[in-house]
């Protein structure tokens, strides 16, 4: 049998790690198989790509996951849900799509189930954590900049509102899924807001992965923190166990951070 191929498509796609973490457990789990990095200009084009490369699987990132969803014959019940794929499996000549950056943010957070919930920002990852806490019985309470993403929410069922209409700041975890610290120093809200709500918290987490300026004001406010680092190694270990059919042992997820750093 000839090699499997496998690759991420995004734009941009240099700075992912993605061939990093799948390519460490190929390796170790001797399984003859290459994972590379794909440059996709046109979304709409991600489907014959797909199959032009002869690829076995796929992971999309920012900005395809929706173009991903719309190329699949067949969707997971997060994908269906959030409306958005990140893992491309290749069955019977069908492509069927999953969403594990959900199952991945609940497994970055080690057990923690907090009873409240604040999630700043209303993008496809922010549908994605929503959908994950909600899963486990945790109602996240999801605040936007801008009304126009919030729509999404509105309509199925979850407490939204805009940062100038939260009124209430008793949360056990607040969430960073906004973008805002990924290439500028600006927080998601403004200081005074965000202070309020980590008032109670007993985790502050980011979605990016680096110590970024909301990270900071929550270290200021003594409240534990945690970036996306792990839910970005946890994304992949379920991306795996999909693409391998296999179900991995925990011991993995050490393999990936150890190839991550
Ligand atoms: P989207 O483009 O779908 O959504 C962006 C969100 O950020 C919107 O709610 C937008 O608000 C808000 N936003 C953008 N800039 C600012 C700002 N300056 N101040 C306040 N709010 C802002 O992005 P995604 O949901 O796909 O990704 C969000 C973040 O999550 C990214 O930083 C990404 O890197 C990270 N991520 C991490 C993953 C991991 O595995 N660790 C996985 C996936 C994503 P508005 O509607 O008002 O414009």
């Amino acid at each position: 049998m000839s090699k499997e191929l496998f690759a991420v498509f995004g734009n941009p796609i240099g700075h992912s790690k993605s061939p990093l973490l799948h390519n460490a457990l190929f390796r170790e789990l001797c399984i003859d198989a290459c994972y590379t990095r794909y440059l996709l200009e046109d979304g709409e084009a991600l489907k014959s790509r797909f199959f032009s490369l002869g690829l076995s699987g796929a992971n999309v990132t920012v900005p395809f996951k929706e173009n991903a969803f719309e190329a699949c014959d067949e969707r997971d019940y997060y994908a269906q849900n959030i409306g958005a794929v990140n893992t491309i499996k290749l069955k019977e000549g069908k492509l069927y799509g999953y969403n594990t950056d959900a199952p991945g943010f609940m497994a970055s957070l080690d057990g923690f189930r907090p009873k409240s919930a604040l999630l700043l920002g209303a993008g496809g990852t922010a549908r994605a954590i929503a959908y994950a806490l909600r899963a486990e019985g945790i109602e996240p309470i999801v605040a936007n900049r801008g009304e126009a993403r919030l729509s999404f929410f509105k309509e199925r069922g979850f407490c939204s509102v805009t940062f100038a209409n939260l009124k209430s700041f008793d949360f056990e975890l607040v969430i960073n899924s906004t973008s805002a610290g990924l290439e500028s120093d600006s927080l998601p809200c403004d200081k005074e807001l965000l202070h309020s709500a980590l008032g109670g918290a007993k985790l502050a987490y980011d979605c990016i992965y680096k110590e970024t300026p909301f990270l900071k004001e929550a270290h200021s406010c003594r409240v534990e923190t945690k970036s996306g680092l792990d839910m970005l190694i946890w994304q992949a270990f379920f991306a795996f166990e999909i693409f391998s059919g296999k179900k991995l042992d925990q011991k993995m997820v050490e393999v990936m951070k150890y190839a991550a750093y």
